[in-house]
This record gives C-alpha cells, sequence and structure tokens, in this order.
C-alpha cells in the first residue's frame, strides 16, 4: 500500500505544513460570521483579504504565539469574502478558540497557497467530512461543468453543501454514509461505492481529506487503471 507523501498538493507546495505555516506572514481582518452548520462543524467567513485560485488553503490563527493551521477556502474566487468550513477538535490547539470567535473578533490569515488546483475538464471529486471545502470553491468558480462529486461522512449531517451540490450537480452527486441511512445515500463507506463503478482513465481525480481516505482511494484507483498521475490528493492532518 502507498502511503502519502509530499507528492501531495499542498504539502509538495509548502514543504513541512505546520513548520512552513509557523513562516507565512498573516493579515488581520475581521470575523463575519461563525456559524455551527453541523455537530462539531462550522463555517467561519471573513472579508477576502487577497485573490486565490479555487482549491487553494490559506493559514490561519487567533494570536500570532500560536502557529497557524492551513484551511481550504470554500468559497468561489469572485466572492467578496472567504468562507473556511472546519471541525472543531475539542483536544485541538486552534480549533476551540476559532469556535468561539464572534463577529467582528480579530482573525490572523495569510496569502492562499497550495497546488490542489482544478482544470475545466471532466473529473472526479472525492472527498470525506470537512474535505468537501475545496470542491465547494470549485463548483462556486465554475468548474463543476463535467464533474462527479463523491462525498463521504459517518452521519447525514456530515453531507455539508448537499442542497447546493444537489442542484449544481444532480445525479453526478454521491453521498455515502457510514452510520446512518437516508434516501439517496449510499450505505457504506465510499471506496465500497468506487469499488462497483469503473472510473475512466483519461479523467483526473482529485481526493480531499484524510490520509486513510486517500491512501485507500487512490489504491483502488490504480487498480482499477487509472494512472497515478491522474490523481492528485490534499491531505487534512
Ligand atoms: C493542506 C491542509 C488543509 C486543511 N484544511 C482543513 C479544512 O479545510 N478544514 C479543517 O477542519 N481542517 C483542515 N486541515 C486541518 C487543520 O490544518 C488543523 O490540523 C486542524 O484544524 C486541527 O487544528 P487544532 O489546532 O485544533 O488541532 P491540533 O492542536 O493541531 O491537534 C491535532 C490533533 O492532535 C490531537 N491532540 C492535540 N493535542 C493533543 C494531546 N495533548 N493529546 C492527545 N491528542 C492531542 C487533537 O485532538 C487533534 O486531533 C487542513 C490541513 C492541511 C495540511
Amino acid at each position: 500500500m502507498k502511503r502519502p507523501t509530499a507528492t501531495d498538493s499542498t504539502a509538495q507546495a509548502a514543504g513541512q505544513p505546520r513548520a512552513a505555516a509557523a513562516s507565512l506572514e498573516l493579515f488581520e481582518t475581521r470575523v463575519s460570521e461563525n456559524i455551527e452548520i453541523a455537530p462539531g462543524v462550522r463555517l467561519l467567513t471573513y472579508p477576502r483579504t487577497h485573490d486565490f485560485i479555487p482549491g487553494q488553503v490559506v493559514g490561519i490563527t487567533v494570536d500570532r504565539r500560536i502557529v497557524p493551521r492551513y484551511y481550504s477556502i470554500a468559497s468561489g474566487a469572485d466572492e467578496p469574502f472567504v468562507d473556511i468550513l472546519y471541525d472543531v477538535l475539542p483536544e485541538g490547539e486552534l480549533t476551540p478558540l476559532l469556535a468561539q470567535l464572534q463577529s467582528g473578533d480579530l482573525l490572523l490569515v495569510s496569502r492562499a497557497t497550495g497546488g490542489f488546483l482544478d482544470t475545466e475538464q471532466p473529473g472526479w471529486w472525492i472527498a470525506t467530512g470537512t474535505g468537501i471545502a475545496p470542491f465547494v470553491s470549485m463548483a462556486k468558480s465554475g468548474l463543476a461543468g463535467g464533474k462527479r462529486l463523491v462525498h463521504g461522512s459517518r452521519t447525514l449531517a456530515g453531507f455539508h453543501f448537499r442542497k447546493y451540490f444537489t442542484k449544481v450537480l444532480s445525479d453526478r452527486y454521491t453521498c455515502c454514509c457510514t452510520q446512518e441511512s437516508g434516501p439517496g445515500v449510499f450505505a457504506g463507506r465510499l471506496t465500497q461505492w468506487l469499488a462497483q463503478q469503473s472510473p475512466p482513465a483519461d479523467e483526473r481525480y482529485l481526493l480531499c481529506g484524510s490520509a486513510g481516505m486517500v491512501v485507500d482511494v487512490r489504491d483502488l484507483l490504480i487498480a482499477k487503471g487509472v494512472p497515478f498521475a491522474q490523481v492528485l490528493a490534499e491531505i487534512y492532518f
């Protein structure tokens, strides 16, 4: 089994992510909104400080003494604000502090960085949990044509932006749920659903989420004949 390595997009662009994040130039902005959209998952919004390419990440912190963490941008490239979709990790250093932010509070953000970028060509977007964020940005920036999206979640509440993607992608959008069942939702892991598919070898596959998901999906796609070079991954760690 191939382990995820620094060939993955942002890790490659940024070197060691946490170490690289420590040296990011930070700009002051103010929180516009910070709302819980599912249990333990929040959407943080701030006015856009810099341009970005859909799929890129920003470094964020609340205090210069706390090393910024990377977050995928979840808003469209032409929107005047930046959306960040994040899990609140109770034992984490930063996310419990992010969760407390109110409208008007200070936020420190970097310029956008990273190489997890898409084209207008047909392709597959594959995500677990908050790994859906870059695909929201890509879709809102006009890259949804010819795309198929597969989203995995433990719970039905974890299908963030479901209404939006149902409207934009219709039957090219698949939800895979491991712990709950619901209408139109595949019962099981997204790898189980993918195992039943015939992924075209000439399309690009963008994977975003946990390291485990990325490794499993990449192995599965390669076993089904997709060239390694057609698979690009963004790992949240
Ligand atoms: C390129 C990239 C993009 C990313 N994009 C997103 C995104 O869009 N959304 C998102 O939610 N996340 C994203 N992440 C992850 C994000 O950067 C952070 O790693 C995450 O939010 C955790 O930050 P934290 O400071 O709360 O946790 P950290 O303090 O960094 O802790 C990380 C983990 O270690 C555990 N831990 C920490 N201290 C202890 C301890 N003393 N004992 C036991 N366990 C401990 C925590 O529970 C947590 O699981 C991304 C990561 C990368 C590399």
